[in-house]
């Protein structure tokens, strides 16, 4: 019975739809498949760094208001280089009571999942339109979705844009209808090199990024101080906004002044407020720094902020009816918050009010040998029939 399911992950895991490679054979795939199974479907072709991608939108039933979305980002995290695979991470391999391969929790199982149904569904019973949306590069901050969100009405043709998506990410099967908005950036010193030996002919780029290190620390010490009460149930591990140094590169040599200092930074704001405000607020106090090396006050260092780049929030209302036919369906009786992005955000700013629940844990997500318990897999089948009963017919 759950032949089609299993041969479907199989030939999804086989595509090797790493973010930075091109993911049109999947999604090619994905749209004979759905063809097969009556739906209409719509390539939106982008290009990202160079690569040709592409998001896949498929529906069916009658272009009446309403109905739902079901969506899942097709691109997976790399796996090249990564310590820890015993298997091959693009061949599925089942074993005991669970299936391996890269992307079968996060998050080609869902999309699995969502054709089984389709080649289930009794379309005909549609009394509202099903549509789904599979999209190219979420794992590098949502920019498929960026795109395709926009250009819904577009693609969708006479098919009104639903009002809810249910977003498959893998959250165990339970509700979440929240997560913070989350933005990248980078920080630039550069000094002026010479010998160390002459340290008041130069300014070191590295003593001056120091500085700002501090003052952004002082800022996530604020931020961290004053907690949200309203969000302290559905984000306990950090109820406030998270600001983290990925990634600092500077200097060349122990004899030189270091001319430049990069710090790479992401932070995670609360659903609630504008992404940028954190930004804005790190570029004033760095503004304010002084920009002198400690052995020379001769010259000054320049500090440059990089474009932003944002995923934005998801902050859902709550007591939808997507909301009560999931809570019913999965059994579940509680919505909570996520702690990583999704494309929901991007949704959201499209007037698509999203909802996170998936097959799989976040634990195995993104790790060598990621794995989904096949109970868990195969659970989604009737489920998404049933919500798409509530919603569709
Ligand atoms: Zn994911």
């Amino acid at each position: 019975m759950t032949d089609y399911l299993y041969s479907v992950v199989q030939r999804l895991v086989s595509f090797d739809t790493v973010s930075s490679h091109s993911n049109l054979p999947a999604i090619e795939y994905l749209s004979a498949e759905l063809r097969a199974h009556h739906f209409k479907t719509s390539l939106q072709e982008i290009e990202i760094d160079g690569i040709r991608q592409a998001n896949l939108a498929a529906w069916i039933g009658p272009p009446t208001s309403g109905g739902l979305i079901m969506s899942g980002h097709v691109d997976t995290v790399p796996f090249e280089g990564q310590p820890g695979w015993t298997r091959d991470p693009l061949a599925l391999t089942r074993d005991g009571d669970r299936i391996f391969g890269r992307g079968t929790t996060d998050m080609k199982g869902f999309i699995a999942e969502c054709l089984d149904a389709a080649g289930q569904l009794d379309y005909e019973r549609l009394k509202r339109p099903l549509v789904f949306l599979f999209t190219a590069n979420e794992e590098v901050g949502c920019l498929g979705a960026k795109a395709l969100a926009p250009a819904l009405r577009e693609l969708l043709g006479d098919v009104p844009v639903p009002e809810f998506a249910w977003i498959g990410e893998p959250t165990s099967w339970r509700l979440s209808h929240a997560h913070k908005s989350i933005v990248l950036f980078d920080v630039t010193v550069r000094g002026r090199g010479g010998h160390s030996g002459a340290p008041a002919a130069g300014v070191n780029a590295i003593a001056v990024m120091g500085r700002v290190i501090e003052a952004l620390g002082r800022l996530q010490e604020e931020r961290r101080n004053s907690a949200s009460a309203e969000f302290g149930r559905i984000f306990p591990e950090a109820p406030y906004d998270v600001l983290n140094f990925g990634a600092v590169t500077g200097g060349i040599a122990l004899n030189m002044i270091a001319e430049e200092c990069v710090l790479r930074i992401s932070y995670r704001s609360m659903p609630n407020v504008d992404p940028l405000e954190l930004y804005r607020e790190a570029k004033l106090r760095i503004r304010a720094l002084d920009r002198h090396d400690y052995a020379s006050h001769s010259t000054a260092a320049s500090i440059e902020l990089s474009e932003p780049m944002v995923v934005p929030p998801l902050n859902s209302p709550r007591a939808t009816p997507l909301e009560a036919a999931l809570l019913e369906a999965t059994g579940e009786r509680d919505s909570g918050g996520v702690l990583f992005g999704t494309d929901g955000g991007w949704f959201s700013q499209s007037g698509v009010t999203s909802i996170i629940c998936g097959p799989g844990d976040m634990d195995q997500a993104h790790q060598p040998n990621e794995c989904i318990r096949r109970d868990n897999f195969e659970r989604g089948i009737a489920l998404i029939l049933k919500v798409v009963d509530r919603m569709c017919c």
